[in-house]
């Protein structure tokens, strides 16, 4: 790892934090610094990074008043060693990263109606929750960039180059994470005319000289393929150091922890019946397992969280694991791939995969569910009453295997019925149809004089059930992004509705205009040797600037 010092390397930090390293879920790749978790993303062995150890907070209790950036300080700084990272440092990136944000609170949470609250996460620059981790990522990068090039000129500086395919939402929450940030470049491939406007815009909007958009003649597979076969040529490998930003980056989990604790205390001051200690469970829009997946490291590290409901549209593959134990791609013909290191997950258009209402959870295979993988063969193993060692080894193996038949036989299991009882006792699991969408999305309008957009909708209609089973539990139900980016599918919705104007009711002030500004993007044909071509000669041209 990088020992480069910054200027406030001796600055005190809580006693608490032990020294934090990582392993990879496959077992062959371990004791990893977080800065080499943070710049590699995918582990050499296949499989993803996670902590070896989830810390244990007892204090948490003392953190009911913090706001966000404090509480995210305090969770953050249990995962990210001092060493690595000094205390002033860490909180100033942090600072940094929520700055962006037009809520107050960050993430703030409403009363919808009933047991259910409503965690709006889409306050951040491109009204998505991916922003609450990219934000993050984005600032990380450059710290630790910033840091190897200390003194560094011209070609000896270290550059990384983001290569990421687009089918819209990843996208634009990348760019605005990245742009202008200084030794990074990002390459973002949308296909041409096949994202939705507004988000076609708020990539394209975008100037500044290390954001490149690349409109690619074809569909969002070629894009996707084009990043693949990048990824793997030695040429541009040899030249530029490739790098990602999809969720399988530990660093996109890690920040998404903080918003679990904080709702959970927004909720104790809102409430007046809700005690800090009491339990509660949450709703999560699903599709790639990060989100939820944050949630799960909350409820170990020991906020008293009753379940985690994970709910899917119609590609429920997650849903069918909780139900049946298997895990399973269902392709009906045609070889599916998997979630790989380009971007999130399988999407649309590939054989088993429906086109929803909900696209962002459009996801064949979830590609971080292997970290709960992982800890649940993990804490199978230490039912066998072997050392920690072995069944971190034995967690490995078993993943390993696991996802070496998804990958030849389109899925694995039934699951040892231990392992599946340990996934249910922190898991529920709700599928949500389209039809069932836009009438979540008609009924809060007309009940609680509130729009959702179809990806929170999904989530509001798994906990209207879940508060069927779970009776006096409130609900915390995550709101992924402002209903404006999703104008069709709520304007489906609610064009029936008397007095319903979507741009007098939805539009946000940001997005008016967005249309008029001036727009930097490029047109490539779906040939991944042009596009080697342009990264090359674009990546040149700026590190001929320093
Ligand atoms: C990415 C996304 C999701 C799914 O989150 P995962 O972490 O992939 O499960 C849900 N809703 C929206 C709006 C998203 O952009």
């Amino acid at each position: 790892m990088s020992n480069g010092t910054a200027p406030n390397g001796d600055a005190p930090h809580p006693t608490h934090t032990p020294s934090q390293r990582y392993l990879s879920t496959r077992g062959e790749d371990a004791d990893l610094s977080f800065e080499e978790v943070v710049l590699k993303g995918l582990a050499t062995d296949g499989g993803l990074y996670i902590p070896e150890e989830i810390p244990e907070t007892p204090q948490w209790q003392a953190w009911k008043d913090l706001p966000f950036i404090d509480l995210a300080y305090n969770v953050l700084s249990l995962y990210i060693s001092p060493s690595e990272v000094p205390a002033d440092d860490l909180k100033d990136i942090i600072r940094r990263s929520y700055s962006t944000f037009r809520a107050p609170e960050i993430t703030p949470l409403v009363k919808l109606q009933g047991n259910v609250h409503l965690l709006e996460l889409f306050h951040g620059p491109t009204f998505a929750f991916k922003d609450v981790a990219l934000q993050f990522l984005g600032n990380l990068f450059e710290y630790f960039l910033v840091r190897k090039n200390e003194g560094k000129t011209g070609r000896d500086r270290y550059h990384l180059t983001v290569v990421g395919a687009t089918s819209g939402d990843t996208g634009s929450a990348a760019i605005y994470g990245l742009r202008g940030k200084k030794d990074v470049s990002v390459f973002m491939l949308h296909p041409k005319g096949r994202v939705s406007p507004i988000q076609e815009l708020q990539m394209t909007t975008v100037l500044d000289a290390n954001v490149h958009n690349l409109a690619v003649t074809g569909n969002f597979d070629n894009c996707q393929d084009i990043v693949k076969a990048l990824f793997a040529d030695p040429d541009i490998n040899s030249t530029l150091k490739l790098g990602a930003v999809n969720s399988i980056n530990w660093a996109r989990i890690l920040a998404q922890i903080v918003y679990y604790f904080h709702s959970y205390f927004a909720l104790a001051r809102q409430s007046e019946s809700f005690n800090v200690g009491d339990k509660v469970r949450f709703v999560v829009p699903s599709g790639n397992f990060g989100d939820v997946l944050a949630g799960y490291f909350a409820k170990q590290m020991g906020l008293p969280i009753d379940k985690l409901v994970i709910a899917t549209n119609e590609n429920d593959i997650l849903d069918r694991f909780w139900k049946t134990g298997r895990y399973e791609k269902k392709a009906t013909h045609g070889a599916a791939a998997e979630g790989g290191i380009e971007s999130d997950g399988v999407k649309a258009h590939e054989d088993g995969v429906k086109e929803t209402l909900s696209p962002a959870m459009d996801i064949l295979v979830s590609s971080n569910f292997e970290r709960l993988l992982w800890f649940l063969a993990y804490h199978f193993a230490g039912s066998a009453g072997m050392d920690d060692e072995w069944n971190k080894k034995q967690a490995g193996q078993e993943v390993s295997a696991w996802l070496k038949d998804l990958k030849t036989k389109g899925g694995f299991g039934p699951v040892y019925k231990d392992v599946l009882e340990t996934a249910r006792r922190d898991f529920d699991s709700e599928r949500v149809t389209d039809q069932e969408t836009l009438d979540t999305i008609k009924r809060l309008y007309k009940e609680a004089d509130y729009i959702l957009d179809p990806h929170s909708a999904v989530g509001v209609e798994a906990a209207r059930r879940s508060v069927e089973r779970a009776g006096d539990v409130p609900h915390i139900a995550l709101s992924t992004a402002h209903p404006a980016k999703f104008a069709g599918a709520v304007t489906v919705a609610l064009q029936d509705e008397p007095g319903f104007k979507f741009d007098e009711k939805v539009l946000p002030t940001e997005f008016v205009g967005l249309d008029q500004k001036e727009k930097r993007v490029k047109d490539v044909e779906n040939d991944w040797k042009v596009v080697r071509g342009l990264v090359k000669k674009e990546v040149e041209e700026e590190l001929s600037q320093y």
